[in-house]
């Protein structure tokens, strides 16, 4: 029962379940049946139906040889486990596929010849409702040869949601929502990557809200918290979605622009100094007004890493906040010129 192949396949061990429990419950299709007595062959079989998850046993002509409760109440299959027992799992397949977020994929994936397929895997599924499955392969061997296929589905819908929240709180800044430092310049050294192999270049733009401390101090530290999530809500209204943006601390925030060069990305530095500017943020009754200051710096092949371009950025942005702030400042070529 191939379904689909989602994550990259985690091949743990070479080996299979050789003469176990399960490859005893498929042999008893065929010679098996004198090899345990019956008692315990149907406390074997309660142990199978008890393993947590969604479990099918397939023999090696692809029919099914055992499915539990589980197994039906994850597909949602209207039938009793014992039902299925003798069923052809290519026709269990295009019941279920549906359910699968790419049931396409799935076609291609199922049935290959079990020859092929004689090592434990461990792969996710996604489901087309947001569910997301592992599924563990096991493959069962026979006096070593390919006996059948053990499938075992969990659903891991919880752990991958826990996970993503986990992603999501390490790369965004709380306050603001945007990408956190850490994330930004991560990105941005991808960003300096791709740059370099296409020979695009980009601008980079170190912004700083003009004298924020008095805001705080004036209008207290909620108003302050307020004017920055106003500031990362205009500069998202105003840069291109693929420009990167984030909070690289207090009230310093970077943006990435790629394929800009210094006078493009000046342009639109100064388009959203002037959207800050009129941006006010109301604190009860009284108006917060706020600026920023921004510094520009070309991004080109001799920008290895991130560092070089932030070091311009910042002697950019001093040479604004010298000019008496609320204003852009282009880096300055080796003459002084822009
Ligand atoms: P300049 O115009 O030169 O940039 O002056 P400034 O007052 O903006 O800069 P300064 O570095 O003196 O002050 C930054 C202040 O930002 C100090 C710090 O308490 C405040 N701050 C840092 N993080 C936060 C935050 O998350 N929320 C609030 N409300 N204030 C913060
Ligand atoms: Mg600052
Ligand atoms: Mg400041």
């Amino acid at each position: 029962m191939g379904l689909e192949r989602v994550g990259g396949r985690v091949q743990r061990d070479a080996g299979a379940v050789s003469e176990g429990p399960v490859a005893r419950a498929q042999a008893d299709s065929g010679r098996g049946a004198r090899s345990f007595p019956r008692a315990t062959r149907s406390h074997l079989h309660a142990v199978v139906a008890s393993l947590p998850g969604a479990v099918l046993l397939e023999d090696r002509q692809g029919r099914v040889v055992f499915a539990n409760e589980a197994f039906c109440r994850t597909f949602r299959l209207c039938a009793a486990a014992e039902e299925l027992a003798g069923c052809e799992c290519a026709a269990l397949m295009a019941r279920v596929s549906p359910l699968l977020a790419h049931p396409d994929v799935a076609a291609e994936d199922a049935g290959g010849p079990l020859a092929e397929a004689l090592a434990f895997s461990v792969e996710e599924l996604t489901l087309a409702d947001g569910r997301v499955l592992e599924r563990e392969y096991v493959p069962v061997v026979t006096n070593g040869a390919a006996g059948g296929h053990l499938w075992i589905f969990r659903d891991i819908t919880r752990r991958k949601q826990r996970e993503r929240e986990l992603v999501r709180q390490a790369t965004t800044d709380g306050l603001t929502g945007v990408m956190n430092r850490r994330c930004f310049l991560e990105r941005f050294a991808e960003e300096l990557l791709r740059t370099h192999r296409f020979r695009t270049g980009g601008a980079l733009l170190m912004c700083d809200i003009d004298h924020f401390k008095g805001i705080n101090d004036r209008h207290g530290h909620a108003a302050g918290d307020a004017v920055l999530k106003a500031f990362a809500a205009v500069a998202g209204a105003t840069l291109r979605s693929i420009d990167l943006f984030g909070r690289m601390g207090g009230e310093e925030f970077a943006a990435f622009l790629p394929g800009c060069d210094l006078a493009d990305a000046v342009r639109t530095a100064e388009r959203l100094r002037c959207h800050v500017a009129a941006a006010a943020v109301c604190v009860g009754e009284t108006r917060v007004a706020l600026t920023v200051s921004v510094g520009v710096a070309r991004v080109t092949a001799a920008d290895e890493y991130p560092e070089s371009a932030l070091i311009r950025a910042d002697r950019a942005l001093y040479r604004a906040k010298a000019g008496g702030r609320n204003r852009v400042a282009g880096e300055q070529g080796p003459e002084g010129g822009p």
